[in-house]
């Protein structure tokens, strides 16, 4: 008898197992999270109303558009890894891009102090995939997979990417045959993402330091591009649950050709033939975002939630370590309140507008992991600096989905992360990044090296003061 029951169950298992593989998709919610590096609605909103950005335009008329709450110093690493753990950058322990007594090595994955929301909702058997996200590399052993980034900053790339050569770029280890195939393939038609935001510009075009902001942000689309390609091909086989990719193209444009875009911002000194030539950059890299966030939330389907967040806002902005051509945008500037974006649509979200009237209590950066943990019914912890941000969601699913709490996620072991360092072997593959960027166009003939003047170089002394 007991052995009828047991084969009864075995039988019964074997049907469940038959029907999730069936299936493909769990029974968790979907959520695509798209991070856009500097994205700020001061630009987005009268392109949208134009009808240049009709994929935003389409999520805003479905759901939630917000100004979302951030903080200075609002360095790139710092709020994306506050966005990622809901914590201030005292708690996760992220205040640089690099280490302090070696400018050229970055800051690595296993180097965080607070758990991040990819490895809460593993925890929380949640499948996740996690693409490009700063400060990721070496990747991290989570409960899906990871693309990493890695900023090659000794060979003058602050804005992190994926590399060929670079080991623990990918988790699992499996995919790392596929992601070298993506990145030789993408790297093969990287004309093709130079037109998507530079039009027809001609490659020798502009004096030295723009030749130099010229490479910079082609090198960021470009990765931009792989990181898309990577969120559709791995998200497609892989189907996580949490799928997550971040953008930084629309922040290196938006500091390097600000002044052609709004040459009456600030008394720029700015030519008529280089306003001609570079006006467009700025929209077009919105106007790329947009198209690829368009494909990734039409592949999501329409029971996944979707979230878009920025960091910061931007605007016109000289600082006395760059000249306007190498940086006429920033966000640094504390004395003003500088927002980022919040798009949110799918199931459980209301439609509400809050760019021109805004609740008691805007979302900020730290909210969105809490609310990601809230949208999957784990709890969300007290040493979180952020909340649920309820407001988000319509009454029934509030109604139906209490916040639980719990009094923090960082008394769990953390042995997941890559344990690959920043050693002479990998600096001298970045020697070979060089090499690489150069065969396929991309390395401008100024010094490409310069710091601290790139994009996304902290200002100096940003924690000295
Ligand atoms: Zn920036």
């Amino acid at each position: 008898m007991r052995n009828v029951i047991r084969g009864v169950l075995l039988i019964a298992a074997a049907a469940a197992i038959a029907v999730v593989v069936a299936c493909g998709r769990s029974s968790k919610p979907h959520v695509l999270f798209v991070g856009i590096d500097g994205a700020t609605w001061d630009v987005m909103t009268p392109m949208i109303e134009r009808g240049e950005l009709p994929n935003f335009k389409a999520l805003i008329e479905r759901g939630v558009a917000s100004p979302l709450r951030t903080f200075q110093p609002s360095l790139s690493p710092i709020i994306w890894t506050s966005i990622a753990t809901g914590k201030t950058m005292d708690k996760h322990g992220i205040t640089s891009f690099v280490h302090a007594d070696d400018p050229n090595s970055p800051i690595r994955s296993n180097e965080r102090r607070a758990s991040a929301v990819w490895e809460i909702l593993g925890d929380g058997d949640v499948r996740v995939g996690i693409v490009g996200w700063w400060l990721t590399w070496p990747a991290e052993h989570v409960n899906g997979f990871m693309v990493s980034s890695y900023a090659a900053i000794a060979a003058g790339l602050w804005k992190g990417s994926v590399y060929s050569g670079i080991p623990e770029q990918v988790y699992p280890a499996r995919l790392n045959g596929d992601l070298e195939a993506l990145i030789g393939r993408e790297q093969a038609r990287a004309a093709d993402v130079s037109r998507d935001i530079f039009g027809a510009l001609p490659p020798d075009y502009g004096n030295p330091i723009q030749q130099r902001v010229i490479f910079d942000t082609k090198s960021a689309a470009l990765t931009d591009r792989i990181f898309f390609e990577a969120t559709r091909e791995f998200g497609k086989r892989e189907e996580p649950d949490f799928l997550a990719v971040y953008w930084g193209a629309v922040d290196v444009a938006s500091h390097r050709f600000w002044k052609y875009f709004r040459p009456t911002d600030l008394p720029f000194h700015v030519s008529t033939s280089d306003i001609a030539a570079l006006k467009e950059v700025v929209p077009n890299s919105y106007r790329w975002a947009d198209a690829r966030l368009g494909e990734l939330v039409a592949a999501a389907g329409p029971d996944t939630t979707v979230i878009v967040a920025s960091d910061h806002g931007f605007h016109a902005e000289t600082v006395a370590y760059a000249t306007e051509d190498e940086r006429s945008g920033g966000h640094e500037d504390a004395r003003v309140d500088l927002p980022g974006i919040l798009v949110a649509a799918g199931p459980g979200i209301r439609h509400a507008d809050w760019r021109a009237s805004p609740p008691a209590r805007l979302p900020s950066v730290f909210d969105v992991t809490p609310t990601l943990l809230y949208i999957y019914g784990l709890p969300v912890a007290y040493d979180m600096d952020g909340t649920a941000c309820l407001d988000l969601f319509d009454l029934e699913f509030v109604k139906t989905h209490k916040v639980e709490h719990i009094a923090t996620y960082e008394d769990r072991a953390k042995s997941r992360r890559g344990s690959a360092s920043a050693d002479p072997g990998v600096r001298q593959i970045e020697e070979g990044i060089r090499n690489r960027m150069k065969s396929i166009g991309y390395l401008a003939p100024a010094d490409n090296t310069q710091q601290p003047n790139d994009s996304n170089s902290p200002p100096p002394k940003v924690n000295g003061k």
